[in-house]
């Protein structure tokens, strides 16, 4: 199923947050994932100016962010609900690992809405909250220090969102890595050109002995594949290589 669609799907729940700039935090931390649905059970304070700064550019998932009275209200409608403890229970679901529970939750996403449900900073969720979920997560920490902020817990679990929601490769933006100036892929024929004329030139200078040819031409083949040659790569090597067959006009004469 299309990726945005099911990140679509997923509600993050958050259950009584006394912090309004958690609100805003975990906004940021959904929106840069790709998700966009923000559930508050009862917040202490909200809508809020901290929540706002905190959310920067996700003040949008702050606006159609739901409210509800208690955590059944927010599920309403869901197929799936994970709840998100920092600590083992003895009572709810078995406790598992991020990696493993977010994989059924998109199978989940599949066939309805799914949620992620958060607790309070200081309290976390209640029993009677676990209770209403079918799975539960701890992300793995450092066992002396185990608690997460409540933003970052948030941000923690929709990149695990995101990473299986595109089977581990989502796409990059501009700001991902793309370089603003690079060009597409040469074809084979203007790579297999590139060599014709590379060699023609190396002929002419006396470097290259078409009669001696030994593994020259080889060797360069390998370099030039390893560096996957662009279309305007492929242009510039030629301009040169044009440059040393033919006078070049701001050169000294005589
Ligand atoms: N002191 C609380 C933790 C509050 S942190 C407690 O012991 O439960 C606020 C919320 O962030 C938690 O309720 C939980 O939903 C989430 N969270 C924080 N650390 C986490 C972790 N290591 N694994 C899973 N969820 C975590």
């Amino acid at each position: 199923m299309n990726p945005e669609v099911l990140l679509s799907r997923i509600r993050v729940v958050l259950c009584r947050p006394s912090h309004p700039g958690n609100i805003g935090a975990a906004a940021r931390a959904m929106k840069t994932m790709g998700l966009s649905r923000l559930y508050l059970v009862s917040p202490k304070q909200f809508p809020d100016p901290e929540a706002d700064t905190r959310a920067t550019g996700a003040v949008d998932l702050l606006e159609s962010a739901v409210l509800t009275q208690d955590l059944a209200a927010a599920l309403a409608g869901t197929v799936h609900a994970v709840a998100m403890s920092a600590r083992q229970r003895d009572l709810g679901p078995a406790v598992g690992a991020p990696r493993h529970i977010v994989a059924n939750l998109l199978e989940a996403a599949a066939e309805g809405e799914v949620a992620l449900v958060f607790g309070n900073e200081t309290t976390g969720l209640s029993n009677e909250e676990v209770l209403l979920c079918q799975a539960a997560v701890c992300i793995p920490t450092n066992p002396a220090f185990s608690s997460l902020n409540l933003g970052s817990a948030v941000q923690v679990l929709c990149y695990e969102c995101r990473m299986a929601a595109y089977a581990g490769t989502p796409p990059v933006g501009r700001q991902g890595g793309v370089t603003p100036f690079a060009s597409p892929r040469a074809t084979h024929d203007e790579v297999e050109g590139l060599y014709r004329h590379l060699e023609a030139v190396m002929t002419g200078t006396g470097f290259f002995n078409p009669a001696q040819p030994g593994r020259l031409m080889q060797k360069l083949r390998r370099l030039f594949s390893r560096s996957g040659l662009e279309k305007d790569e492929v242009n510039i090597l030629r301009g040169m290589l044009a440059s040393t067959q033919k006078p070049t006009g701001h050169g000294k004469k005589g």
